[in-house]
């Protein structure tokens, strides 16, 4: 298999992801609103281990979420693009921005979480899962 790739917008942060996710995940929480400047994040769930930083190194941004959780969110420090972020207490899972792969082709949104606080110009596919707020449960890798 060949690995994916995916960097920031002005290319500082490059990076290699060694598994191949299909499913997406949007979420639809005020902070992914703030963070991403549109409806929220869509990420795929993956090990951190499958992930390799190729350049750069990415900057933290620690938060509160709506979940009550502290997120740390990784950023690139010159352009600002969202990478990824994980939970304070499961380091080794990660969310991974999927708009920052070079090439998602085969990926499909199949969750919206934090449904109850999507834009009203936010679409929402009526045939994916969808959650009011946080799912119970760690998140899981797809694959
Ligand atoms: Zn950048
Ligand atoms: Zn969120």
């Amino acid at each position: 298999m060949s690995n994916l790739k995916g960097g920031c917008l002005c290319g500082a942060i490059r990076y290699s992801l060694g598994s191949s996710p299909t499913e997406l995940r949007a979420c639809h929480c005020r902070d992914c609103q703030k963070a991403s400047g549109g409806h929220g994040a869509v990420v795929t769930i993956v090990p951190r281990d499958k992930v390799t930083l190729e350049k750069g190194t990415p900057r933290i941004f620690k938060g509160k979420a709506a979940s009550g959780r502290t997120l740390s969110r990784y950023f690139c420090g010159e352009c600002g693009s969202p990478l990824w972020s994980h939970r304070e207490n499961t380091p080794e899972i990660l969310a991974l921005r999927a708009g920052t792969l070079d090439d998602t082709d085969h990926m499909k949104i199949t969750a919206h979480i934090w449904t109850k606080s999507a834009r009203p110009w936010s679409y929402i596919d009526p045939k994916a899962t969808q959650h009011a707020g946080q799912p119970e449960g760690p998140p899981v890798p797809t694959k």
